[in-house]
């Protein structure tokens, strides 16, 4: 049985990012930019006001006051979109809009607050300096400058910038399929009757939005009941996507049937079983050079060790950076009695107190009770060596909530 942390080295060691691919501007929310971007053009394009106001040379309204306003002749007035036909000279003003471009002639430009006007003429009432309220070309972005480095993660904020740079496609990293198959005689799908000795099937509900949560696309293979052939075909049709997981059967009862049939088919086993507990009989390796993850079947089993083993994977074949969730260390409110010379990792409720965090996991902490699972917010994870921990024991937390 190897360490967790080993077991995670293993993983990433063996798993590539993804090719990029061009996908349309709005279908690269989310996703990392495989190219480094440079603007097309100055941001703004042209001297522009910032205000709505008259544009008019500065030295024009030198000792303006509110008793003493200086009248202008308004010569043109520009909305934003327009061009200015006419330059500004002594004693003149132009009525401009936000966004429009500055006038030849012009220095300033005074909020239309500070004004009185009519069709013809223009109060000021306060002297404006030089360059107030014009938004300079370029002052934002200078033409061919970096403004978006490949390998960062594309928010909103970027894909506005990938707009203003005119880029209608964008090479991102292309977004992994991942093929879910759930194994087991048990279980039965939503929608029909649950007999005696059959359970509803969870696992494929909680993996499909656990994947979906990190932006990749799961694929449903199905329910395959535990027989050879069944399961057999099933992998075939997994396989062809960028990664398989299988959940269930991968434990040693007689019906766990998982690690042979994908021997068989030829897989390169990099580990099965981690020093960890839930999620100890978990399964890595490569088959046709895919990943293959074999989870085991207890619902919260295959949610910890999708935590703790796969969404890493998965982070990386999307070219991500940020591949473990946050970690911190929070003070421990009950006791803990370590049923297991693993390392244990505990459903978990933080909250935040003066000064720093307080947890305490959550109760009862067997691997089939879901319902603790949906109390949690984080995982603590005991230290492998120590069976007991006291209360008020700063243990380390992986928080669960924290941005995808
Ligand atoms: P296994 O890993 O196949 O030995 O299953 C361990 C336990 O998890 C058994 O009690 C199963 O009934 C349960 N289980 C397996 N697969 C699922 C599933 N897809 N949804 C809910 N529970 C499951
Ligand atoms: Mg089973």
């Amino acid at each position: 049985m190897i360490k967790v942390e080993n077991a995670q080295n293993i993983i990433l060691e063996n798993i590539e990012t993804l090719e990029a691919e061009k996908v349309d501007l709005l279908k690269a929310l989310s996703k990392v930019l495989a190219e480094d971007i440079h603007s097309d053009i100055n941001i703004p394009p042209f001297d522009n006001s910032a205000m709505d106001g008259f544009a008019l040379k500065s030295s024009d309204t030198k000792g303006a006051s509110q008793q003493n306003p200086i009248i202008l002749k308004i010569i043109e007035n520009l909305p934003a979109g327009k061009t200015p036909k006419n330059t500004i000279h002594k004693g003149e003003a132009t009525r401009i809009m936000t966004g429009a471009p500055m006038p030849l002639g012009g220095d300033g430009v005074i909020m239309v607050e500070y004004t009185e006007s009519t069709n013809n003429e223009v109060k000021i009432y306060k002297a404006v300096s030089s360059g107030k309220n014009i938004r300079l070309a370029g002052e934002d972005v200078k033409k061919k400058e970096l403004v978006l480095k490949k390998g960062s993660l594309i928010t909103p904020a970027k894909i506005g910038m990938l707009a203003s740079v005119g880029k209608e496609m964008v090479k991102v990293i292309r977004t992994p399929k991942i093929a879910i198959l759930t194994t087991g005689d048990e279980l039965v799908e939503l929608g029909e009757k649950v007999t005696p000795g059959k359970i509803r099937n969870s696992n494929t509900y909680t993996l499909i939005s656990q994947i979906t949560k990190l932006g990749a696309i799961p694929v449903n293979i199905g329910i395959a009941c535990d027989n050879i052939e069944e399961i057999r075909n099933k992998i075939r049709s997994g396989i062809q996507y960028d990664m398989l997981i299988t959940s269930g059967g991968i434990s040693v009862g007689d019906y766990d049937l998982i690690q042979d049939i994908l021997k068989e088919a030829g897989l390169n086993l990099k580990f099965w079983k981690v020093r960890v507990k839930p999620g100890k009989p978990i399964l890595f390796g490569l088959l046709n050079n895919k990943p293959v993850f074999s989870l085991p079947g207890y619902p919260v089993s295959s949610m910890i060790a999708f935590e703790l083993f796969v969404r890493p994977a998965i982070l990386k074949m999307l070219g991500r950076k940020d591949i473990f969730r946050k970690t911190i260390l929070a003070t421990l409110t009950n006791s803990i009695d370590k049923k297991t010379d693993r390392r244990q990792c505990l459903m978990g409720i933080l909250k935040e107190v003066k000064g720093g965090y307080e947890v305490s996991s959550t109760l009862p902490q067997e691997a089939g009770m879901l319902k603790s699972m949906t109390l949690a917010n984080c995982l603590i994870l005991a230290p492998q060596e120590c069976a007991h921990i006291h209360h008020g024991t700063l243990v380390k937390v992986i928080l669960l909530n924290d941005k995808e």
